[in-house]
This record gives structure tokens, C-alpha cells and sequence, in this order.
């Protein structure tokens, strides 16, 4: 997928769940990014496209809310979108094993992955509206502290968890 497709599923993804969108943003071009820095000379949709890899750091990272909510936008937004390719993502390290989703017939910039992409943008808007009280997965606690039927504790305890 190009990036304007991993972001636009990312921002679905993060409209839905109530997950930071800057966090999730950035993780859903992460696995790219990588393989940019100079030097590190990394095969695209190589290792830094591992899903095992990637699995065992969203693991790490599951109590910290910005990480946890980026390694889920890098999972979802951007491996699981790139398997739909032809060539996939490697399950645990590259030359091994790939994952490939529907038999990889979503074309990189197509107007499939577009049309796509926009699918379930607007599906994202539809389930959960622009202005409703959150997300069906996310429970509003700073909307609950304020109409006082949460406390400062409970607030302030489940501020960044996700259910
Ligand atoms: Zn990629």
C-alpha cells in the first residue's frame, strides 16, 4: 500500500478504537520509515515487516498507551494492509515464510487499494459519528469524571486503557 492508503486506514482505525491518532499515524508508516534510514541498507517488506517481530514488541509495549497505540497502527494499518500484496510480509524473518491475505491481489497505488481504503474510512465514520460520545471500544472516561459518575481514581486509573 502507499502511505495515503496505510494512514487513511490508520485514522480509521484510530476513529474507531479511541487510540491516539498521532500514535497510530506514525506507526502506520513506521515499517517504511525504517528501511529509509541511511545505512541500514534493509530489503523492503524485509524484516522491518516482520509480524512476529512487530507481535513481540506490541507485547512490550501493551502497558505503555502511546507505544501500545502506534505497534497496533504498525500491525493492523500497515502489515496486515501490505500481506494484502502480492509478495506479503514475512511471518518471522525474510526469505521465510510469507503472509499473504486474498491471495495478494491488491496492487500497490491501484485504484482498488483506493477505493478500498476509503471503504473503510467511511465505514469507520458510519459505525462511530464525528462528535458521538467515543468510540464503541474506548468508554469516554473524562466524559464520566465530568458528569461525576466516575471518581478522580477511577479517571485517572483507566484514563489510557483501552476497554
Ligand atoms: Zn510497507
Amino acid at each position: 500500500m502507499i502511505w495515503a492508503s496505510h494512514l487513511t486506514v490508520g485514522y480509521a482505525l484510530a476513529h474507531v478504537t479511541g487510540m491516539n491518532p498521532v500514535a497510530v499515524g506514525i506507526g502506520t508508516i513506521l515499517p517504511d520509515l525504517v528501511e529509509k534510514i541511511p545505512g541500514t541498507n534493509l530489503r523492503h517488506r524485509g524484516i522491518s515487516h516482520s509480524l512476529a517481530l512487530h507481535a513481540v514488541i506490541l507485547t512490550l509495549f501493551a502497558s505503555i498507551p502511546p507505544l501500545r497505540d502506534a505497534w497496533i497502527g504498525v500491525v493492523v494499518a500497515h502489515l496486515l494492509c501490505d500481506a494484502l500484496s502480492p509478495t506479503g510480509i514475512p511471518v518471522f524473518l525474510e526469505g521465510g515464510q510469507n503472509l499473504v491475505l486474498f491471495s495478494g491481489r491488491l496492487r500497490v497505488g491501484s485504484p482498488m487499494e483506493l477505493a478500498l481504503a476509503a471503504g473503510i474510512l467511511l465505514l469507520a465514520l458510519l459505525v462511530v459519528q464525528p462528535g458521538s460520545e467515543g468510540s464503541f471500544i474506548r468508554r469516554p472516561w473524562g466524559k464520566l469524571y465530568e458528569e461525576q459518575v466516575i471518581d478522580k481514581r477511577e479517571y485517572l486509573e483507566h484514563r489510557f486503557s483501552m476497554f
